[in-house]
């Protein structure tokens, strides 16, 4: 590992920080902790922290004596001063002569000794960082440290790597007790460059953030050439069938397997979010013959576990043409997955005096033999750092038992850190919204009312796929969007399109809950000498488009099974046909037929069909030159051919969004169509 150090950058970050009035000192604590935050192997999702002794004037003008540490959970490679609240000093240390502290007194006094009252709140390492001496610290989850101390003879390995150079802290939880301890430790031997706690991660000190830093990388890089040798080949290959399903077969029934009903709502689900890996070293990690040894015993790091919990699930290898197979087993692995987690939390919750809430017992990482692995969250945001995480011990884990044999710290260690609310914390406790959890297709989603929906749909919490067959329209609304939007190229039209648009998704995000089929284009002429290719073309698209993508979505609920949601754009033609309008209003009027169809079919798989019926919406369809044309044509301004409806109002498309969001959040509807036009008695349904 090489020195990130560049001097011309470093006085770069010292000039533009001291515009703001920050200290050369503080300019480089961030310039080293953005180095060390950029780095996978050394930090990965607010798994760190930093600190700088300096003085700072208080809010009074006076110069006071502080510790400048690293926000909890803030992310490392971004920081900016004010990511590291400056708390007094002088506070934190008079609390090494207590005996004991619990959290919640720690974190009341950390938060009155803020010099800023509305700062994040600190790391929950702090009190180490207070405790010792230094000017600069920095600490890290190396990968290369945690593979040489996650041994049974971990501590035996670093004292001969680094030949007094360190100390080690034998391994104790995060927090007060640990601050204390490894204060004990360094002060016996105050000449060491850092410390090294065992089955945790490493601590550096300096008087500058470069010789800080630079102990950091020359510290792991020892670690590093010591994992290079004598290495034993790991891992021998299990059997596997020959022919191994692909991701967009496996992801739904791996969902459908980790989702649970709703308590306390009939008809709702809970789901997961999928993000899927795969790569050589971690099929070589999930074809293991010993995979149920290693894969299970336990977190590399014990801040991992608030995001991966403990262990992974481990299924089946999922063979082709035998998804009834593995979609039990997947099943049956869940479930004991939940019963092994539950026995857990019971046996050391009556330790801890019954006291603590059991969390959810659902796996948050899944490991599949011939296929790869996934993380699992309530976003795609989580289930990707659970599965950035899981990435992470892989190469831990590998390494670990290239030179030896990986050990975790004890299941009673790894409960107290899960259930410690100073971690808990880190995941914050804003309420979920109504959509989370949950998988939404848009077709036409480059479209006005698409574009819209997507938006609606995002804004409640879905993980949204923008289908278009116009890709660059599909890719602008998804990046307006601005969440983790997929863009997705789909000619409705074309069965195949179809089929690796809905693989895409699958891929992406590890099912489908919703679709809104949206896509859809005008044809006009008159009925009775319209062209056959005219009318032709028109049910390509405005029925059998529906369809198609209605069957694909359905195919993938079905391998979940956890019901669905199929929504569909039908049009005021489809009840009430317009002059010379015959080529749209017909296919329409089979889609329409086509949603009550789906109702009457799929309602005992809990698979929901309803429609909305817009009109007058501008739009892709209704464009601003159409719109001119028809309301010169009728002797009418443009706002009143628009708002020409009972109400008198113009109907937009996030009317129509709202209401393909009513629609999906109404559990106990189906087979239904509302209205969005303003009111027109001639297309009111009966
Ligand atoms: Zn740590």
């Amino acid at each position: 590992m090489k020195s990130g150090w560049v001097d011309s950058e470093a006085q770069a970050a010292i000039d533009r920080y001291a515009r703001d009035g920050i200290s050369r000192d503080l300019a480089l604590r961030v310039y080293t902790t953005r180095l060390l935050g950029r780095d996978p192997k050394l930090v990965l999702h607010g798994g760190g922290n930093t600190s700088l002794k300096t003085t700072m004037p208080d809010l009074l003008g006076e110069e006071v004596a502080v510790l400048c540490v690293k926000g909890s959970g803030s992310d490392m490679a971004a920081i900016e001063p004010a990511g590291l609240p400056a708390v007094r000093l002088d506070r934190l240390r008079k609390l090494r002569a207590r005996a004991a502290l619990a959290d919640e007194e720690l974190v009341r006094i950390q938060r009155a000794s803020l010099l800023e009252p509305a700062a994040p709140n600190p790391s929950v390492e702090i009190l180490l960082h207070a405790f010792l001496p230094h000017k600069f610290i920095d600490h890290t989850h190396a990968n290369a440290i945690l593979s040489i101390v996650d041994q049974p003879d971990g501590e035996a390995i670093c004292a001969g790597l680094y030949d007094g150079r360190v100390s080690i802290v034998p391994y104790v939880m995060p927090g007060f007790a640990l601050a204390k301890r490894a204060a004990d430790i360094y002060e016996a031997k105050p000449d060491v460059e850092g410390l090294i706690l065992h089955k945790h991660g490493i601590f550096t000190f300096g008087e500058s953030a470069r010789e800080d830093y630079e102990r950091m990388i020359a510290l792991v890089t020892l670690a590093e050439e010591r994992l290079q040798k004598n290495r034993k080949a790991v891992f021998v290959t299990a059997q596997l069938p020959q022919a191994i399903a692909p991701l967009d077969a496996v992801a739904p029934i791996l969902r459908g397997a980790c989702s649970r009903k709703d308590d306390k709502i009939e008809g709702a689900w809970r789901h997961m979010i999928l993000d899927f890996r795969a790569s050589p070293a971690i099929l070589n990690f999930v074809n293991g013959a010993e995979l149920a040894r290693y894969s299970q015993a336990g977190v590399v790091t014990p801040d991992h576990t608030i995001r991966t919990k403990n262990w992974p699930l481990v299924t089946v290898a999922p063979e082709r043409e035998r998804m009834d197979d593995f979609k039990r087993a997947a099943q049956a692995a869940v479930t004991d997955f939940g019963e092994r987690y539950q026995a857990y939390f019971a046996r050391h919750n009556a330790r801890a005096g019954g006291i603590k809430r059991a969390l959810d017992p659902l796996p948050r990482v899944a490991l599949v033999p011939g296929l790869g692995l996934f993380g699992l969250g309530r976003s795609k945001e989580d289930a990707k750092i659970a599965a950035d995480l899981a990435q992470c011990a892989v190469e831990i884990i590998t390494d670990a038992e290239a030179i030896g044999r990986f050990e975790s710290i004890s299941e009673a260690e790894m409960f107290d850190m899960e259930y410690w609310p100073l971690e808990q914390a880190k995941l914050g406790t804003a309420a979920e919204k109504p959509l989370a959890g949950e998988i939404a297709v848009i077709t036409g989603g480059g479209g006005t009312i698409g574009a819209a929906t997507a938006k609606a749909f995002a804004a409640a919490g879905a993980e949204v796929a923008l289908l278009d067959c116009d890709e660059r329209a599909a890719a602008n609304a998804a990046k307006a969007i601005g969440t983790a939007a997929l863009a997705v190229k789909c000619d409705v039209t074309d069965a195949a399109s179809v089929g690796e648009a809905f693989a895409r998704v699958v891929a992406a995000f590890g099912g489908v809950d919703i679709v809104v089929s949206n896509a859809g284009a005008a044809w006009q002429g008159r009925i009775g000498e319209v062209d056959e290719d005219v009318l032709r073309k028109s049910f390509e698209l405005n029925f059998y488009g529906h369809q198609r993508v209605a069957q694909a979505a359905v195919k993938i609920m079905l391998a979940q099974g956890t019901g669905g949601c199929l929504l569909f754009n039908v049009s005021k033609q489809a009840v009430n046909p317009g002059p010379n309008f015959g080529p749209y209003g017909l296919p329409k009027a089979a889609t329409l037929f086509l949603v009550r169809q789906y109702a009457v079919d799929y309602g005992a798989d809990g698979i929901r069909a309803n429609a909305v019926n817009a009109d007058r919406v501008r739009s892709g369809l209704l464009t601003d030159t159409f719109i001119a044309e028809r309301s010169k044509a009728r002797g009418v301004s443009e706002k009143d051919y628009l708002s020409g409806n009972l109400l008198g109002r113009e109907v937009t498309a996030d009317d129509v969004a709202q209401a393909f969001l009513h629609q999906a959040l109404e559990l106990k509807t189906t087979g239904d169509v509302t209205t969005v036009d303003g009111g027109n008695i001639a297309a009111a349904l009966r």
